[in-house]
């Protein structure tokens, strides 16, 4: 008979686990532990030997657990399953996005290096790069939608930096305004500035897409990195990141994880596996449940704007790069409502079924304010650049029915 291939969702209950090695559970157990005992010293020496990189591990050779700081059958497990989605060599999971970015981050950029970053990023991974990577003399200069890749390489040179650059670091769709990046401008942009001596690496934060919408390595890029507390998680319970990529580059990522020690716990690494298991059946509804939210929102006359990528029309260059890289449309969009703050804020506070919370892809819709909330820190010159105006409100589309979500943002309309 010819081997089958499974889709991921037909995997994510038990790829990876042997029962048998948990007196037949079914389900992978929480492994709580903090160490592993070896069957002999050799074994022990054997196992230091690959994970401290003293050499290569042999074709065939089991390797052991040591420690839960390097590896726990529950993080093992996980990682192999989500590697699966987005076809990577390996994954590395993190106790939270920001961990997974910045341990990327500190592990490709050194003092004097530039990364190019793409506008606007995620408010914790804004603040890494302006306020935190500069003590380190590392400097971020960002590029907007829609610039080439030779505007982009033009800006760079202007500024004496086409030697510095190390990193392409880009966020797409871009939150909130779900502005969209061309990641094949992205690998151009790094092929360009990249010699036989200086390699630069292009990294995809792809939280707002999951795993199962939009998968970057295969448009060339050479890391991804997730808050797993969105899609992944799924449930709004849980904070945790990952990262994937290519085995050189996992293999120097995972080694910083090893020594800074911020690796998932066994109990997050578990419940992540309990969340993959509803990831495709979870998305599928929320991102269906946005479509009729969405157009809803368009013909409400309270409303002056919304965006959404499946509004998207043919002809605008924005479709273009949504076809070719999306698969859908998902179940993050934002819309102007007509007035200001107060208008937002009255539309907010008498939401009933909705909760009013930052965070996102969870099971629950929720709403949020992004230029007084996940966005405050932006300046007001760059809220203003990317439409991020005191009208705007964030929907994350849960899985509860549409129409109860389309009744409760009918009802707080007609108190504004
Ligand atoms: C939430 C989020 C992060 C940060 O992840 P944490 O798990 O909160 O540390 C990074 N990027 C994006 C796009 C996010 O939405």
């Amino acid at each position: 008979m010819q081997e089958r291939y499974f889709q991921p969702e037909s995997l994510m209950m038990t790829h990876g686990y042997k029962p048998e090695l948990s007196e037949g559970a079914v389900k992978c157990p929480i492994f709580q532990t903090s160490t592993f005992v070896f069957k002999t010293a050799e074994e022990g020496k054997a196992f230091f030997q690959v994970a401290y990189g003293k050499r290569e591990k042999e074709p065939n050779e089991e390797l052991g657990l040591i420690y839960s700081r390097l590896n726990n059958p529950d993080l093992q497990i996980l990682e192999e399953r989500l590697c699966l989605w987005d076809q990577a060599e390996e994954c590395a999971v993190f106790e939270s996005g920001m961990s997974a970015i910045s341990t990327v981050m500190l592990e490709f950029l050194r003092p004097g290096d530039t990364l190019i970053y793409s506008k606007p990023v995620y408010g914790g991974t804004d603040h890494f790069i302006n306020k935190v990577l500069p003590k380190y003399g590392i400097r971020g200069l960002g590029f907007t939608a829609g610039q080439s890749s030779s505007q982009i390489l033009e800006e760079v040179s202007k500024r004496g930096l086409s030697d510095k650059v190390k990193m392409v670091y880009v966020e797409t769709p871009a939150n909130p305004t779900n502005a969209l990046f061309d990641l094949s401008v992205c690998r151009e942009v790094a092929d360009q500035l990249s010699n036989p001596d200086k390699e630069v690496v292009v990294c995809v934060d792809n939280t707002y897409m999951g795993p199962l919408w939009q998968h970057p390595l295969k448009h060339g890029v050479d890391l991804i990195v997730y808050s797993a507390t969105k899609y992944i998680g799924g449930h709004s319970d849980l904070i945790a990141g990952a990262v994937l990529g290519n085995s050189k580059h996992m293999k120097r990522v995972r080694t910083l994880r090893t020594f800074l020690g911020n690796m998932a716990g066994p109990w997050t690494g578990w419940l992540l596996m309990r969340s993959l298991e509803t990831l495709k059946v979870r998305m599928t509804k929320q991102a269906s449940n946005a479509v009729e939210v969405a157009d809803y929102l368009k013909s409400h006359p309270k409303v002056e704007m919304v965006y959404y990528l499946g509004h998207l029309e043919p002809g605008d260059p924005q479709y273009d790069i949504f076809k070719k890289q999306q698969t859908c449309a998902g179940a993050m969009l934002s819309f102007d409502i007509k007035g200001g703050e107060k208008e937002a804020f009255l539309f907010l506070n008498n939401l009933k079924l909705m909760k009013l919370a930052v965070s996102l892809g969870s099971t629950e819709s929720l709403a949020e304010h992004p230029a007084t909330m996940t966005h405050s820190d932006v300046s007001e010159e760059d809220r203003k650049l990317l439409g991020i105006s005191d009208n705007l409100v964030r929907l994350s589309i849960g899985v509860e029915h549409h129409s109860d979500i389309i009744w409760d943002i009918q009802q707080a309309l007609e108190k504004v």
